[in-house]
């Protein structure tokens, strides 16, 4: 039997707040750091996407956060976008009892967040940049913070944030409680490690890559000028799908013309203001909006509940981005299906991709079948049967045929 969060130590008010919640089960990476944590060492955690992080470090910050002065957090937590910093700390929130939760990110206006922070917040979750902005204007000083976690420290060096991380825990306590976590733990988060931990205890669990088996990965050729038929088609088989594109344009012109086939998407990406981006979020995971047309930064760290799919709508720069984006569907366990649109020129690509990832899958003919019912031995019959009745339901597609035409092949975008 592994623990209880009691037996980890948690706190009485954390334990019936997470039950309330139906969560009573920890997962395995809080189960291995919970209790170090709360013992107040340092902890280095690698975990995939959807293991369940945020209560690995929330309890500990909850259970042992002091109560902050104005202006002066207790506790920082450093997230490297908006959407994952609001995540945190709604997820806080529902079990932070009297601790003040509060975030610092750009993209929204400074009002609501300077009047928390005067007021005083305990937990500060924040983005790099807008922390450094409210600090010099004096809103923010991290002299009484003594615990810090560093979220998703892998994409906080792929993005460049390294620097600004460094400037920001030279600011805090000397003597503070330092927690990493992160899918990977080489390169840079490795010199963070060395640099900023004190000896700490490293929890590594799961593969060094998301588990690629938890979801079915079907690779389709697709003629560029057929994939958003293909991929509406898709969307509508999955439900709610995660659509990935290269660029911000391509996301938008994406969303416009799922939306003119009728299926509601939005688009999210770093164009877009703070307030478009909160509301598409906001309406996928409320399911008004069945597709998420979204670049690789936007939607990392991103936890929505039951995507049905993962669609690669322009195929991944490389297996990490592939992965990345694949861990948006079956996540905690549930069952989802990944989708690559391909082009017969990326076929090569694709198979060194697939290759570093222990992938086989042929890249085949769409057989939208799949999606409803991955079960391959049985899909045969369906599609055809499933093809006739989309016909007949009038649903307007673009090409006839949809096996990758490959004679009308156009190189137009971009
Ligand atoms: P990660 O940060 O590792 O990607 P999250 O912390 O976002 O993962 O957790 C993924 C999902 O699993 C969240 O919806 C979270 O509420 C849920 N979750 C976390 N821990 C548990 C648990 N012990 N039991 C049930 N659900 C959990
Ligand atoms: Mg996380």
């Amino acid at each position: 039997m592994p623990p209880t969060f009691a037996q980890l130590g948690a706190p009485d008010f954390i334990v019936s707040a997470l039950a309330q919640r139906g969560i009573s089960q920890p997962f395995a990476i809080q189960a291995a750091t919970v209790a170090d944590a709360l013992a107040g060492r340092d902890v280095c955690g690698r975990a995939p996407t959807g293991s369940g992080k945020t209560l690995a470090f929330g309890i500990p910050l909850v259970a042992g956060v002091g109560s902050a002065q104005p202006r002066k957090p207790r506790a920082l937590v450093l997230a490297p976008t908006r959407e994952l910093a609001d995540q945190i700390k709604t997820e806080l929130r529902t079990f932070a009892g009297k601790r003040r939760v509060g975030v610092a990110y750009g993209g929204v206006g400074y009002g609501s967040q300077i009047g928390s922070l005067r007021r005083g917040v305990d937990i500060l979750v924040a983005c790099p940049g807008r922390l450094e902005d409210l600090i010099s204007q004096g809103e923010a000083n991290l002299s009484a913070v003594d615990k810090v976690v560093i979220d998703e420290a892998d994409r906080m060096a792929d993005m460049g944030f390294i620097p600004a991380v460094r400037r920001l825990l030279d600011q805090t306590a000397a003597k503070r409680q330092t927690m990493l976590f992160s899918a990977t733990l080489d390169g840079d988060v490795a010199t963070l490690t060395r640099d900023y931990q004190h000896n700490p205890v490293r929890h590594e669990v799961g593969d060094t890559t998301p588990d690629v088996s938890a979801a079915d990965h079907l690779f389709w050729s697709v003629a560029r000028t057929d994939r958003t038929d293909i991929c509406a088609e898709a969307i509508d088989a999955a439900g709610s799908t995660v659509v990935f594109c290269r660029t911000r344009h391509g996301c938008d012109r994406v969303a416009k013309q799922l939306n003119r086939r009728g299926v509601a998407a939005a688009a999210l990406h770093g164009g877009r203001s703070q307030p478009q981006r909160t509301r598409a979020l906001a309406e996928f995971t409320a399911g008004k909006v069945q597709a998420l047309v979204a670049t690789d930064v936007a939607a990392r760290g991103i936890h929505v509940e039951g995507v049905g799919a993962v669609v690669h709508y322009d195929l991944a720069a490389d297996h990490k981005t592939y992965l990345h984006r694949s861990g948006r569907t079956a996540r905690a366990g549930l069952g989802g299906v990944v989708v690559s649109l391909i082009q017969p020129e990326q076929v090569k690509e694709l198979k060194s991709m697939q290759r570093k990832m222990g992938l086989e899958q042929p890249v085949t003919d769409v057989d939208v079948a799949e999606i409803r019912q991955p079960s391959r031995s049985r899909t045969r019959r369906r599609t055809l049967e499933h093809s006739a009745a989309k016909r007949q339901s009038g649903r307007r597609r673009g090409s006839k045929n949809r096996s990758g035409s490959r004679g009308r092949q156009r190189s137009s975008q971009r």
